[in-house]
């Protein structure tokens, strides 16, 4: 068989393999995701399904949970370029430095207040979560009272929640469940976080 036949047997292959899949998921509804591990690319896959949405005129918001010393260049585009985006962040400026359980819960609760309602309107499309998996993993938040929140969500509404660990639930509560796992970082070679890449 030519080079050219057998390539064009292996596309019609796929192509049929494909056709099956997508007439075995004949379902459509918003969904919710998990993006976890301990690699680079969650929040930044997370920001890249809400410009996806936002290419089609969806109604999209964001919540951070984690809001790190420094702006991200997500943070700046979103305040800057598009200011009618709902942008939460932990208000008291929860990071790895403050180290003080009653004050960092109570900012964790106020900030989950907010998802909370937007979990709840009914015109939103698309809401990242980021960080979410900490608040859990702390117990500043009550497993139960988010999962019931994201279960009964807004119908139309997809979530994205990310961050490191979550727990079984929220994994089994999720419909897809992506893990970016850390096969090598620049920063354990001694490599500064570099603006555009990492913030
Ligand atoms: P990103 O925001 O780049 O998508 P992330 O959300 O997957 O990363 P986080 O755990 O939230 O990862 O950490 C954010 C910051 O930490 C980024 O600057 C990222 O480059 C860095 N980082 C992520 N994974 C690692 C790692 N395995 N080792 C060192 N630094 C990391
Ligand atoms: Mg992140």
């Amino acid at each position: 068989m030519s080079r050219d036949a057998r390539f064009n047997q292996a596309m019609r292959r796929q192509q049929a393999a494909v056709q099956a899949r997508i007439a075995q998921a004949p379902e459509e509804r918003s969904l919710l995701l998990l993006l976890t591990g301990d690699g680079k690319g969650k929040t930044t896959s997370g920001f890249g399904m809400l410009w996806r949405a936002l290419g089609y005129g969806q109604n999209v918001a964001v919540v951070q949970f984690i809001k790190g010393t420094q702006a991200s260049g997500e943070e700046l585009f979103l305040r800057q370029r598009h200011p009618g985006i709902p942008f939460f962040q932990m208000g008291t400026g929860f990071t790895w430095d403050t180290q003080n359980f009653a004050a960092d819960q109570a900012a964790a609760r106020r900030t989950w207040a907010q998802a909370a309602q937007l979990l709840q309107q009914s015109d939103l499309d698309f809401l990242l979560l980021d960080e979410l998996t900490y608040m859990l993993a702390y117990r500043f938040l009550e497993e139960d009272a988010v999962l019931t929140a994201l279960r009964e969500r807004s119908p139309r509404l997809s979530v994205v929640i990310t961050g490191r660990g979550g727990g079984s639930a929220l994994r089994e509560l999720c419909d897809t469940v992506s893990e970016v796992k850390n096969l090598k970082h620049a920063f354990d070679a001694g490599l500064k976080a570099r603006q555009g890449i990492d913030y």
